[in-house]
């Protein structure tokens, strides 16, 4: 029964699919679960293990010590040995069969980029680049040492963030640009793995609606959308549901 009912919601999320104009997939932490990225919320969420402080700026600028050493625990250790997903190479496969134009991912951990997905827009920015705090300078990652902490600016030797908003932090012009682009002009968006608890990141999918945006979500539970503003629930994990996408879309 449950099967059927989700092969029913299948069928009608890919006929949505198939008329928009334009798709724009949104995604949220429970897309790289399957990674083996944990979320921060939820039972076995990064929040249930250590206080979310490390990760507000003025604690950061305060303490960038204590601060570094639990970012690189918690982001930077695991990053190298991470790949995407089943549905992450699932996205890439509907962009080339022309069903989505643009990804919006709150994620920062690069795996929509290293799974060949096209234009996609860091809302929350990302770990593929770090900031310096005194003059600006961009750089790679994988560039940066952290066998010393904090790690310093080659220019300046000022301190060097994570290119991802922090508490206390406001979105990035560029990146608020883009989603409120998205907001106008896509008729169609796929929410996946996200809450939507995290404003204002999760008020896209709710802009989106209010503009006639018909709204498709992919979720192992419901989430603030579901009773809400959501048109078709197909409730199950990222990988199964994308790849039953793929097939329904090839058929
Ligand atoms: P969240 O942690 O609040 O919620 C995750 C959602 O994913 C939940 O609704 C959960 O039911 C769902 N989920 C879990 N496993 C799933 C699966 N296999 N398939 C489909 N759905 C699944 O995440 P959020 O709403 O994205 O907000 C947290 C913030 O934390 C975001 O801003 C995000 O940037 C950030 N974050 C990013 C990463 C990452 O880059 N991978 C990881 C953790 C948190």
């Amino acid at each position: 029964m449950i099967k059927k009912t989700l092969d029913q919601q299948l069928k009608k999320a890919s006929e949505i699919i198939k008329k928009s104009k334009r798709t724009c997939f949104f995604s949220g932490a429970g897309l790289s679960v399957e990674s083996g990225i944990p979320c921060f919320r939820g039972p076995k969420g990064i929040w249930n293990m250590i206080d979310p402080g490390f990760i507000e700026i003025n604690y950061f600028l305060n303490n960038p010590n204590e601060s570094w050493k639990l970012i690189k625990k918690y982001f930077y250790d695991f990053l190298d040995d991470i790949k995407p997903n089943d549905a992450h190479k699932g996205i890439t496969k509907l962009q080339n069969m022309g069903y989505i134009k643009t990804v919006i991912t709150q994620n920062i951990d690069c795996l929509h980029q290293a799974a060949k997905n096209k234009n996609v827009y860091e809302y929350h920015g990302t770990l593929e680049y770090m900031v310096c705090m005194n003059c600006g300078l961009r750089v790679k990652s994988s560039n940066i040492q952290l066998d010393t902490l904090p790690p310093l600016c080659d220019k300046c030797r000022g301190l060097l963030k994570p290119d991802f908003v922090f508490f206390g932090e406001p979105i990035p012009f560029k990146a608020q640009d883009q989603a409120d682009y998205e907001i106008k002009n896509s008729d169609c968006f796929i929410v996946t793995g996200t809450t939507g608890e995290v404003v204002p990141a999760g008020l896209i999918p709710m802009y989106a609606k209010r503009n006639g945006s018909k709204i498709i979500e992919i979720n192992t539970e419901k989430s603030n959308y579901t009773d809400y503003i959501t048109d078709v629930f197909l409730q199950g994990k990222a990988t199964q549901i994308i790849s039953a996408l793929v097939k329904e879309l090839t058929e």
